[in-house]
């Protein structure tokens, strides 16, 4: 099956009871057993719902791993992810990972023994220079936000396989329409489903995959036992959502091209990140591992000040965080996303005050870019 097929017929393609052609929304805790464990399947939705089973099945089978699970977001998944590790176990992350990554490594999990450092990955030396004797897995997101740089999946995986370690990779930029890491090597996969799969900016929602038995059985037993688990009305609309995603993905791309062309050529505008540039560092990798380069892009307007300008006067462009919906958003990584971090680390990592980043929507791109022609003038 091709990929945009299986966005269709992948899963469960249709109910079994009824034939309907979307899985019902089985909004139901528990089943009724025939005798003491004579179960259809199903005892209690925690463990597994007939509903949250249909994105699990459809996710699995988008990224051609072994299981799926579905969480309550994306954050969740990734807890339940780095949970497979033990206490004294140390984890090697991407330096510039999503701002919930570095916060629930930094100050959750860490509590519970779990060591980490954040390197620069997309320089595949300085990984292996950090990796240590209790070093358990490498945590890459690629590519990483905001600054949209890339790490090459497929070079980390064989050197974690030379140290036994799990590969594991936030997918969620790319999606797997346009990138799938378990076929580069990667042993897990993690989506935050919020952004693109979901596509509306209506449900949030976490997906992971993992490419064993042996994780499967791990990965349940702690979704199970720490129950952060998708409810069946929020992975039905998650289905509903992975549908289109081609059709989807490729016109985000679509107009994110015309947009960078545009900014390009913009004189307001110092830089332009975005991994299907020539230009772009990275760019390269991002062609080797990656079908498409996907909707975000970010620029540098110079300063703060006309940075925040630019946002007021932005008409269709929504200032709001969160990424890949049909509606164009745009934002502020220095005060927002990113606000967390400490100016010197934001000055490190490249994110200056000027920095703006747009998720290019399903707008028509010419009232795009009459907004930020109008936005970027003096
Ligand atoms: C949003 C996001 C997350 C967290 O997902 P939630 O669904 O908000 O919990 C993780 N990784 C990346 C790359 C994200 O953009």
């Amino acid at each position: 099956m091709k990929r945009k097929t299986k966005l269709i017929h992948g899963g469960i393609a249709e109910d079994p009871q009824t034939g309907a052609v979307s899985v019902p929304i089985y909004q139901v805790s528990t089943y009724k057993q025939d005798g003491i464990g004579g179960h259809k399947g199903y005892e209690y939705s925690r463990t597994g719902n007939p509903t949250r089973h249909g994105v699990e099945e459809l996710i699995k089978d988008l990224e051609g791993g072994t299981a799926g699970f579905a969480f309550g977001s994306g954050m969740a998944a990734i807890t339940a992810v780095v949970m497979l590790l033990n206490s004294g176990d140390h984890i090697i992350l991407t330096d510039d990972v999503y701002g919930g990554t570095f916060r629930v490594i930094t100050k959750v999990l860490n509590r519970f023994g779990i060591e980490y450092s954040f390197v620069d990955s997309s320089a595949m030396e300085k990984v292996e220079k950090g990796i240590r004797k209790n070093t358990k897995a490498i945590f890459i997101e690629t590519p990483t936000n905001p600054l949209l740089k890339i790490t090459d999946i497929a070079a980390a995986a064989r050197l974690a396989k030379k140290h036994q370690l799990l590969t594991i990779v936030d997918n969620t930029f790319a999606t797997p329409y346009w990138q799938n890491p378990l076929e580069l090597g990667a042993d897990i996969v993690l989506h935050s489903a919020t952004k693109y799969l979901g596509g509306h900016s209506d449900v949030v929602a976490g997906l992971a995959v993992v490419n064993s038995q042996e994780l499967a059985k791990e990965l349940h037993f702690i979704q199970n036992s720490t129950g952060a688990v998708l409810g069946p009305q929020d992975s039905w609309l998650l289905m509903r959502g992975i549908k289109t995603l081609a059709v989807r993905m490729e016109e985000h791309e679509k107009n994110t091209k015309v947009i960078t062309d545009f900014l390009l050529q913009h004189p307001a505008v110092a830089q332009v990140y975005y991994p299907g540039l020539e230009s772009h560092p990275d760019h390269r990798t991002a062609k080797q591992q990656s079908r498409g380069f996907g909707g975000m892009v970010s620029f540098d307007t110079g300063s703060g000040e006309k940075a925040e300008r630019l946002l007021k006067k932005v008409k269709l462009f929504t200032l709001a965080e969160s990424l890949g919906a049909v509606e164009s958003l745009i934002s502020l990584p220095a005060k927002m996303t990113h606000a967390s971090i400490p100016a010197e680390r934001r000055a490190e990592l490249g994110i200056t005050d000027g920095l703006v980043r747009i998720s290019v929507g399903l707008e028509d791109v010419e009232d795009l870019i009459e907004d930020l022609t109008h936005a970027l003038e003096d």
